[in-house]
């Protein structure tokens, strides 16, 4: 497939910043160097710092999955870096199980969908009610 410049500088302008920081961090691995440098400048321009940058990279490296590429997994209901993987039926049309997947979700969607995971960012750890 062509890399089309003029789309890619489109969409980046319409683009979420969180979005963009995810893209240039954690999913630089696998980025066109044209297109970080469009989004890189989108940053810029939007008042993004290089330490900001700097810290989104390091405070989602923390949990994320890395793959052995350098890029992080992501999450299998949107782009969001994953933080966790569980085993869930996969179901057909939404409705009918049929057979166990391994997805990958984000902290959103983990939260969301009430998977655990360690935040690294939530308190304490609350009490447990399994086992004893
Ligand atoms: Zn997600």
């Amino acid at each position: 497939m062509e890399f089309n410049l003029r789309r890619v500088a489109e969409y980046i302008r319409g683009a979420d910043t969180e979005e963009l920081l995810d893209r240039v961090t954690v999913y630089r691995e696998g980025m066109e160097p044209a297109a970080l440098d469009l989004m890189e400048g989108e940053l810029d321009r939007r008042g993004i710092t290089r330490e900001e940058i700097a810290a989104h990279d390091a405070r989602h490296r923390a949990a994320a999955i890395i793959l052995p590429d350098g890029t992080a997994m992501r999450c299998n209901f949107c782009s969001r870096p994953a933080v966790v993987r569980a085993l869930r039926w996969h179901r057909v049309f939404g409705l009918v199980p049929v057979f166990p997947t391994r997805f990958a979700y984000c902290a959103f969607h983990a939260d969301q969908k009430r998977v655990k995971w360690n935040d690294p960012n939530a308190d304490a750890n609350p009490s447990s009610d399994e086992g004893s």
